[in-house]
């Protein structure tokens, strides 16, 4: 019997509804889907790709794996770096060419390029030099023009929304072209992410999907023509076992909450003022947004980064809706003893539960990190969610409910998958990988 290769097409953005509007647009491939099982996919803690993509990546949940956001601590709460693959506690073993053969990696976070079974198309969101991998690549179309995302200056953003929208599709519209060119090649394992149905929910809100009388609707046409054709193709691979994935989709943005501020009510944390006045921190809260919108990096957006004062805080969050106890162990300027780890941990869980319940009702998820002690390890105690509230490090004011994002990421998406595998009626990330390899 021949090899069977393992395909994940990551849709991230999409709930199942906006996939079948999707699926409306796919003339070609549509009768193809229906060899596929939908299963709801959740994410539980985390709504952003980071975490949620090492979990599928690894086969291991957050508290096993180390990936809680785009970034991480090191040796203070002040210090944050980029997370990569480098960084995990185990190993990215989803992605596990055959000898001999290669693995194809697409706009997929956290993975880095530099190993000899790799062909890499960059994310863009690690601070590296290059695009693709190896660069050999570069000497041809469409790989010489290869781009993640598009690189637009804030000014630019301001002025030209429409500018924005064209960029991302057109960036989309080279991304599957090189996908397709890839897929003809050689391969054991195939990940490709598309983002462009996340960039522009965010810009034009949850359901641009359902309405044809778009402005930039001829060229979103001519992108889900391309996509129809590329489904078209990968799906009548006869040896190829294909999943489907998002990792998370849209609602609507309720509020948005800044947890060092919750914090810093309660005197757990104690923070240097913002080098900004409030109206400045105003037009640098709009201008990041707008980078937000196109994708760029999240990390501009940390404005905490930097101003804790850690000899007098007890817990902080510098990633988004993660909490971590500034303890001894973890962090080279920590303050909480050993003796005192455990009393403050269960301190601070009963304080975020209660004011936040208080002020969210069931929205709210305080997650706990079930490893017991953390006193040395460089993990959050506490992973927050709260439906409908967008995490923002950087907005003075602690909550606000105006001047909102449009949508805010929902941790609830949808995997299609081959009907003899598909057994539950609902997965989380870490459970993907086995699944893949079930036969
Ligand atoms: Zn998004």
């Amino acid at each position: 019997m021949r090899h069977r290769r393992q395909c994940l097409l990551g849709l991230d953005g999409l709930a199942w509804a906006d996939f079948q509007s999707l699926l409306a647009h796919f003339p070609k491939s549509r009768k193809y889907f229906r060899a596929l099982e939908n299963i709801d996919f959740e994410s539980n803690c985390f709504t952003t790709a980071q975490p949620v993509w090492a979990e599928i990546l690894t086969g291991k949940p957050w508290y096993q794996n180390g990936c809680v956001g785009y970034a991480q601590p090191q040796t203070s709460l002040n210090k944050l770096v980029a997370f990569s693959e480098k960084n995990l506690s185990v190993e990215a073993s989803l992605i596990r060419p055959k000898e001999g053969s290669k693995a194809i990696i697409i706009n997929t976070p956290i993975l880095v390029p530099d190993t000899a079974t790799r062909i890499w198309l960059s994310d863009g969101s690690l601070p590296l030099n290059k695009l693709v991998s190896p660069r050999t690549l570069l000497e041809t179309k469409p790989f010489s023009e290869y781009k993640p995302r598009p690189y637009v200056d804030i000014g630019s953003a301001l002025v030209s929304t429409r500018e924005s929208l064209e960029n991302i599709i057109n960036i989309e519209a080279l991304r599957i072209e090189a996908a397709l060119a890839l897929l003809k090649t050689d391969w054991s394992t195939f990940i490709c992410r598309f983002t462009a149905f996340d960039h522009l929910a965010h810009i034009l809100g949850k359901d641009f999907l359902e309405t044809n009388d778009l402005e930039i609707f001829p060229l979103l046409n001519s992108l889900m023509e391309s996509l129809d054709e590329f489904f078209q193709y990968v799906l009548s691979l006869a040896d190829v076992e294909i999943f489907i994935l998002s990792a998370f989709s849209h609602q609507a943005c309720r509020s948005t909450l800044n947890l060092n501020r919750v914090l810093q009510e309660a005197k757990f944390l104690s923070a240097k003022p913002s080098i900004f006045s409030e109206e400045e921190d105003t037009h640098r809260r709009a201008a990041v947004s707008l980078v937000r919108n196109v994708g760029s990096r999240k990390n501009l957006s940390s404005s905490y980064e930097g101003r804790i004062v850690t000899v007098q805080t007890v817990a902080a969050s510098p990633v988004s809706g993660c909490v971590y106890i500034n303890s001894k162990g973890k962090f080279a300027d920590g303050l909480v003893e050993k003796t005192a780890y455990q009393e403050t941990r269960a301190v601070v869980s009963s304080y975020l539960n209660n004011t936040l319940t208080r002020h969210y009702g069931a929205r709210v998820t305080v997650r706990q990190n079930p490893v017991a002690d953390l006193f040395d390890v460089a993990l959050p105690e506490f992973v927050v969610r709260i439906d409908g509230v967008e995490f923002d490090n950087m907005y003075e004011n602690g909550m606000r409910d105006y001047d909102l994002p449009r949508t805010t990421h929902c941790s609830k998406g949808f995997v299609l998958m081959p009907s003899a595998i598909a057994k539950s009626s609902k997965v989380e990330p870490w459970q993907i990988k086995d699944l893949m390899y079930a036969r």
